[in-house]
């Protein structure tokens, strides 16, 4: 469609490529570098990106757009983008919020009870051959009834305390203000208070530079020994060089990480852990919320190109 040019960076479903292009004329390309290698015609006429991935999205790639008036997330988290580069430019950014909410929290708890059920173990368990070898696999620790903590009770945080709830958990929380929550919840103005008082610590900040090594050192040594931390939010809220030596000298009892630094390269020594569940970013990939992710992604485009009010804008 004549004066509807878009770019898709980044790598989407057919179902989603499919739907671009049908609305817009596409122009796709793998990450955000690749953008200014695109014809000098071609970038004049852009005036929306449809933006997947990870790699940075900053000033330098938005100059060499002159028309660029959208930047679409498709993803809740958006500290890839610069937004405050965008907003000085009156570009608009939007993002995919809520629909992905069930399923990040879902991984949560399910990295929580793989760590401390250690389900990887027990598979491997029964794959191996050990089970008529060796008999029971050895005693694990009890998941429900413990105390549980959340760093950051935004949307995905709130979700995950209303399922630990459901597991007979007491829940404690901290975020920059109180919030409206059970009575029971009790909150706690500093994180390393909040690791103090919890056997099991969620991590469901934001990303970017506000919050990068948020769970800091003292935050994991208040968790303890027989604390075990769980991130499903950005590898940079937590001081990742703290996390390895706590996890390697037994400074906490376990982690179960869905995000790391440098992504999909890992710090290898993560690799070499046996109390560490490892999952590889799969919080929100399930084909029914990548489907909702993709479909506000376009819904946010096409308010756009209609001149209307996004439906979940950033700035
Ligand atoms: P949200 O509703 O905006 O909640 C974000 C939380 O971060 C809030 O509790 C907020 O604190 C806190 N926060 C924001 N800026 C802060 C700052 N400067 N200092 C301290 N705390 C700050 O976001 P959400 O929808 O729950 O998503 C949270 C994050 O999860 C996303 O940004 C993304 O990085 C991550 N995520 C990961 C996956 C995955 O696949 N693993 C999928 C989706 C999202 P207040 O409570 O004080 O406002």
């Amino acid at each position: 469609m004549a004066g509807n040019h878009l770019i898709a960076i980044g790598s989407y479903f057919e179902w989603d490529r499919e739907a671009m292009a049908s609305g817009y004329t596409l122009h796709e390309v793998p990450n955000a570098d690749a953008v200014l290698d695109l014809p000098a015609d071609v970038r004049a006429e852009v005036r929306a990106i449809a933006f997947k991935g990870h790699t940075p999205f900053g000033e330098r790639h938005m100059e060499s757009l002159p028309a660029l008036g959208l930047i679409a997330n498709y993803g809740v988290g958006f500290d890839a983008i610069d937004v405050a580069a965008a907003s000085e430019r009156n570009i608009q950014v939007s993002n995919t919020p809520d629909v992905l909410n069930d399923d990040v929290a879902d991984l949560a708890v399910a990295l929580l009870l793989a760590q401390s059920r250690k389900l990887i173990e027990g598979s491997t368990w029964v794959r191996s051959g050990d089970w008529p070898k060796k008999g029971e696999l050895p005693l694990n620790r009890k998941a429900s009834g413990r105390r549980a903590g959340i760093v950051g009770l935004g949307r995905i945080g709130r979700e995950i305390a209303d399922r630990l709830a459901a597991f007979k958990m007491e829940i404690h929380y901290h975020s920059r203000s109180p919030k409206d929550t059970p009575r029971s919840w009790t909150f706690h103005a500093d994180p390393v208070s909040l690791a103090r008082d919890v056997d099991y610590l969620f991590v469901a900040l934001v990303g970017g530079k506000e919050t990068a090594g948020y769970v800091s050192r003292q935050v994991i040594e208040a968790l303890g020994p027989d604390g075990i931390l769980i991130n499903i939010s950005r590898g940079s809220t937590i001081d990742e060089a703290a996390l390895l030596e706590a996890l390697e000298n037994g400074g906490i009892r376990g982690a179960g990480l869905d995000v790391f630094n440098n992504e999909p390269n890992i710090d290898p020594r993560f690799l070499e852990l046996d109390n560490v569940v490892l999952q590889p970013h799969q919080g929100s990939g399930t084909i029914e919320t990548r489907k909702a992710m993709g479909q506000l992604q376009r819904d946010n485009l096409a308010a756009f190109f209609a001149g209307e009010k996004l439906l979940t804008p950033v700035n």
